[in-house]
């Protein structure tokens, strides 16, 4: 099965020691943005990108930061109507987070930082390669939404995308016989699955979990460098050993045994595909710090990941389709400049 673009990582802004976002666009239209350490707008949009995330870790890095949710200057029934959103619709453990750490919207800002990354065509743009009918390489077999590279689909993308990958999906298996099951496959993948079950002592998947998630922070969070991606690789090889001596008692904890391996497969794939893509583009999300020009003339393509006859991850470039509705070079340009630009004046004074 082709995999698309695999390197284009999701990452995102997330409140500091909180899992979730600070949702500064929820707050933008209401007047709240994303502010510096000095109160200072820097970006033209709240909404997440790899653009967004590269000037907000530039920010960060620099002397201005950290990187904080700015409502302190709106009026009390806008904060009131802010906080009903935030702390009910979008997430009721967050008021509770606030409140735990003394943060009052009225007179602090919350300070944010930067996700760990992740594989996420909703935010981004990595994931099964698609056709327009939503059929996957592998023939019968259909993808949508954060699974398939359905760029920045989000949930529209996922239900649309569903309902071509059903209606698709149902007319194909109209015309086709059942498939004869292949037992012994079935029985060597259930081997494989339940085995941390059948040993006594070994690790738990929580210690390899907490091993293997280091790596990735360390190796695959940006900026990239080749030397980075390939010690990672030899440490996620490393893991495949550390995988075959988890042992469990119980279901709960055979489905987090899977889950490392899976986690595991995406790190290598991460690795692989960031290698192979020699440019930077997306602004963050494939920031090599050893090619850190984007470079169209080579690299304005998908790049996608496969598995060869071997069963080794190979990667290839693939052409991207003629643009539907012609976009104007300046809109083309419009994703690298969400910065804000300082006027001269503001130069000149500081
Ligand atoms: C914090 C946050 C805020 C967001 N805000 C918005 C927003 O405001 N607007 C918007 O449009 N989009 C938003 N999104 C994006 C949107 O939620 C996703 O793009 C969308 O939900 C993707 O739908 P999906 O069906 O592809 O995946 P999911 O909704 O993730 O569904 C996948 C399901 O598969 C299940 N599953 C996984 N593995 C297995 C397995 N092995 N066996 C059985 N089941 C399994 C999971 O439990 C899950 O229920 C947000 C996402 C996040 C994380």
């Amino acid at each position: 099965m082709a995999l698309s673009n695999l390197e284009c990582f999701q990452i995102n802004p997330l409140i500091k020691d909180y899992n979730g976002p600070a949702c500064a666009y929820v707050t933008g239209p209401l007047g709240g943005y994303t502010a510096n350490s000095k109160g200072e707008r820097f970006i033209e949009c709240d909404y997440w990108s790899g653009q967004m995330m590269w000037e907000f870790y530039q920010e960060l890095e620099s002397g201005n930061g950290p990187v904080f949710l700015k409502v302190d200057h709106l009026a009390e029934e806008t904060i009131q109507t802010i906080e009903e959103i935030l702390h009910s619709n979008e997430r009721p453990s967050r008021g509770r987070f606030h409140q735990g750490r003394g943060t009052n919207y009225r007179q602090d800002m919350v300070e944010m930082h930067i996700s760990e990354i992740g594989f996420c065509s909703g935010h981004s743009a990595s994931g099964v390669w698609v056709n327009e009918k939503a059929e996957t390489s592998v023939k019968g077999l259909y993808s949508a939404g954060d699974m398939a590279a359905v760029p920045h689909n989000y949930m529209l993308g996922a239900f649309t995308y569903g309902w071509f990958a059903g209606v698709n999906a149902a007319q194909y298996v109209m015309d086709v016989e059942d498939s004869k099951l292949n037992q012994a496959e079935i029985e060597q993948e259930k081997a494989r699955i339940y085995a941390p079950l059948s040993r006594q002592e070994g690790l738990s998947p929580e210690q390899v979990e907490y091993k293997l998630r280091r790596f990735v922070n360390d190796y695959l969070q940006p900026p990239k460098t080749r030397q980075k991606m390939e010690i990672g690789l030899r440490r996620f090889e490393e893991i495949k050993q550390d995988i075959l001596q988890i042992a469990v008692h119980n279901p709960h904890e055979l489905m987090r045994a899977a889950e490392v391996s899976v986690i595991r497969d995406c790190a290598e794939m991460a690795a692989r595909a960031s290698l192979f893509r020699t440019e930077s583009r997306w602004g963050l999300y494939h920031y090599r710090a050893d090619f850190p020009e984007k470079n169209n003339e080579n690299w304005f393509c998908h790049a996608h990941l496969k598995k060869d006859e071997q069963g080794n991850m190979v990667s290839f470039k693939k052409a991207i389709e003629p643009y539907v509705v012609p976009i104007h070079e300046s809109e083309a340009q419009s994703y690298d400049q969400l910065r804000i630009q300082k006027t001269h004046k503001e130069t000149v004074t500081g």
